[in-house]
């Protein structure tokens, strides 16, 4: 019996060759993983590309700390539930999910949508209207500390 009910997410802010968002989804036993330069935003109107990376191991979602000559911090976790029918593996694979966050930061509905299936395939992250947007926040902006440990990228060693 599949229960796709207040499984996991993580965002992960990643300090490589650029700064970048890793929002990842438990789904199928995997963090299904995409990469977000700008972050996410509570402004529905604001569509952030995600270009969907490779899958990582559930236990990555704890990793905070030196990551090769870059730096990862834990920038907001919680649970999610899916707003679309069916195993959230396939709606991925269809291109088209909706979903509802219950983090410490972001809450409330968004829809992540592939525009472009190529090698690296691009979708756009956007909340969704609901009580949750709020256009006047930014929070990656406002709020860039780990929720784990207060610490911002630039003070990871
Ligand atoms: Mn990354």
């Amino acid at each position: 019996m599949r229960h796709d009910v207040g499984v996991r997410f993580v965002i992960q802010q990643h300090q490589a060759r650029s700064l970048h968002f890793d929002f990842r989804l438990e789904a199928g036993g995997v963090l299904k993983s995409w990469a977000v330069p700008k972050g996410p935003s509570t402004d529905p109107r604001e569509k952030r590309l995600a270009v969907q990376v490779e899958d990582h191991a559930l236990g990555h979602a704890g990793f905070e700390g030196r990551a090769g000559a870059g730096a990862v911090i834990i920038w907001d976790a919680g649970t999610y539930r899916s707003l679309t029918d069916g195993p959230v593996e396939d709606a991925i694979a269809a291109g088209h999910l909706s979903f509802w966050l219950e983090g410490e930061k972001l809450r409330g509905g968004w829809t992540l949508q592939r525009t472009d299936d190529g090698a690296k395939p691009q979708w756009l992250l956007v909340k969704r209207r609901d009580e949750e947007a709020d256009a006047q926040r930014d929070p990656v902006a406002t709020e860039p500390e780990s929720i784990v440990s207060g610490r911002t990228i630039e003070t990871v060693e």
